[in-house]
């Protein structure tokens, strides 16, 4: 048994080299986070093919959370609102309200094409409109629905690793 402790000791510490951090646009409001944030998801409408994209970025393959970017329950424990679909007439108020449930400073992030324009659903009856015009969006990941890849280097803007 001493023999394997020392061993282990000996090793160190074995993991990849952290990546290199985001560049380029951040929001403004990433800057207060400093490098972690809570996320709270909503669905407004969606077809729920940006939940599984989102599932996998938050697994084990893509892990977004090693870039500090961690799923919560409540908007209330949230600084980050991750938002997929168009908003439905019925959702609008509820995304509202959760956007107003969540403390100061927060940040929306616009997951998918229907989140940002209504994609495929613009000018369907029950399209209240795109998730910018119910509440400030300050990050749009792209994509029907958008790759695992994207939505990490969507969130990775706000967290800053
Ligand atoms: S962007 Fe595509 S995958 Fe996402 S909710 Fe809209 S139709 Fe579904």
């Amino acid at each position: 048994m001493q023999a394997l402790w020392r061993r282990i000791r000996g090793l160190g510490r074995a993991a990849e080299p952290a990546p290199q951090a985001p560049d380029g646009d951040r929001p403004a409001v990433a800057s207060v986070f400093a490098g972690s944030v809570q996320v709270r998801h909503v669905d407004a409408g969606s077809c729920n093919g940006c939940e599984v994209e989102i599932g996998s970025a938050f697994g084990p393959v893509y892990d977004l959370e090693r870039y500090g970017a961690r799923l919560v329950a409540s908007p209330r424990h949230a600084d980050v609102l991750l938002v997929t679909g168009p908003v439905s007439r019925n959702m609008a108020e509820p995304l509202r309200r959760t956007y107003e449930a969540m403390p100061a400073p927060k940040a929306v992030v616009a997951v998918g094409d229907c989140a940002r324009n209504c994609g495929v659903f613009a000018g369907a009856y029950g399209v209240a409109g795109a998730v910018g015009d119910v509440i400030p969006v300050d990050v749009e990941i792209a994509g029907c629905a958008p790759r695992p890849e994207a939505i990490v280097a969507g969130m990775r803007k706000l967290t800053g690793r």
